[in-house]
C-alpha cells in the first residue's frame, strides 16, 4: 500500500477571505478516490486563520491576531471537513502538532503510532501546525516544511502539494509570460532554495521557495513530492490514479 501525504494551501482553501467550500469539498473527494484505490492519505490543511477571520476579523498582519484567528478557526475548519467526510462516510481527526515534534525522536514515535493507528482504522488524518505554542508557520511556510516533515517522519512515499500554481517553472509564471514549465526536478541549485519569496496575500506566508526547500529536504532523503494545481485537481488525479504526468513537476531523486 502506498502511503501519501496531501498539502493544501490557504490559496486553496480560501476565497476572498472565506473557506472556498467548493473546492474543500472537490479535496475530501479526490481523497476518497484515492482511498477506493488503495493509497493511504494523510491531509496537512491550513485556512485556520482564514476561518477564524469569518468569525472575528482581527488585523492579520500581528503575529498573536494570526494565532488567535488560527485557535477560533482549527474547529471551524475541521467541523466543516468532517461534514464533508461524513457525505463519503469517512472519519477524520484532527492531529496538532508543534514543528519542534520533529526534532526529537520520542514524540516522533508517539505520533507516528497514532498516525498508524488511525490509518489502520481508515480514518483520514487531518494535520496542522499547532498554532498557539509554535508560530514558525504562521510566519514563513504555509505548512510547506511541516508537510514535508510530516511526508519524511511518517513514512510516506510522496508528498502532494496543492498550490495555487499548478507546477514549478523555470521563472515567476505570474510575472513572466514566457516561463516554462520543469516536469521533472532530480536537483534544486542552492541559490534557488534562497530566492526571495514572495507570498501574494495576506493568508499565505509560503510561496515557491518554501515549496522547493521541502523538495529538496524529500529529494534528499530518497522521498518524493509532487507540485500541483489545487484548483482544478485533474493533473494529480492523473499523476496518482491513472499514473500518467500531464501537468504538475515531479520532484524526485531518481533520474
Ligand atoms: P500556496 O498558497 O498555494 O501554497 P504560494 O502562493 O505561497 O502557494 O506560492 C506559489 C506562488 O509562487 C505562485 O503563485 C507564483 O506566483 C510564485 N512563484 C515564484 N516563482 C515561481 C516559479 N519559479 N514557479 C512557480 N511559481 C513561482
Amino acid at each position: 500500500m502506498s502511503r501519501i501525504v496531501i498539502k493544501v494551501g490557504s490559496h486553496v482553501l480560501t476565497e476572498s477571505g472565506m473557506i472556498a467550500r467548493r473546492r474543500m469539498l472537490a479535496l475530501v473527494e479526490l481523497i476518497t478516490l484515492l482511498k477506493t484505490e488503495g493509497y493511504e492519505v494523510i491531509l496537512v490543511s491550513s485556512g485556520a486563520v482564514a476561518a477564524g477571520y469569518t468569525k472575528l476579523p482581527l488585523d492579520r498582519k500581528s503575529v498573536p491576531n494570526r494565532q488567535a484567528l488560527a485557535a477560533i478557526g482549527q474547529p471551524l475548519l475541521l467541523k466543516m471537513y468532517q461534514e464533508k467526510f461524513e457525505i463519503f462516510d469517512l472519519l477524520c481527526s484532527q492531529v496538532l502538532l508543534s514543528a519542534d515534534v520533529f526534532e526529537s525522536p520520542k514524540p516522533i514515535a508517539h505520533a507516528k503510532v497514532a498516525i498508524d493507528t488511525l490509518l489502520s482504522h481508515d480514518v483520514v488524518p487531518i494535520i496542522n501546525e499547532n498554532d498557539t505554542v509554535s508560530i514558525d508557520e504562521l510566519v514563513f511556510g504555509d505548512n510547506d516544511r511541516l508537510s514535508a516533515h510530516v511526508a519524511h517522519y511518517f513514512d510516506a512515499d510522496l508528498l502532494v502539494i496543492l498550490s495555487d500554481i499548478d507546477a514549478f517553472y523555470d521563472k515567476d509564471p505570474n510575472r513572466y509570460e514566457d516561463a516554462k514549465r520543469r516536469k521533472v526536478v532530480n536537483h534544486l541549485e542552492e541559490d534557488e532554495l534562497k530566492a526571495e519569496h514572495s507570498p501574494n496575500n495576506e493568508f499565505a506566508t509560503g510561496g515557491i521557495v518554501t515549496k522547493l526547500q521541502s523538495a529538496d529536504f524529500l529529494m534528499k532523503h530518497h522521498r518524493e513530492m509532487f507540485l500541483a494545481s489545487g484548483f482544478d485537481l485533474g493533473d494529480v488525479k492523473s499523476f496518482l490514479i491513472d499514473k500518467v504526468h500531464l501537468g504538475g513537476t515531479l520532484f524526485t531523486p531518481k533520474r
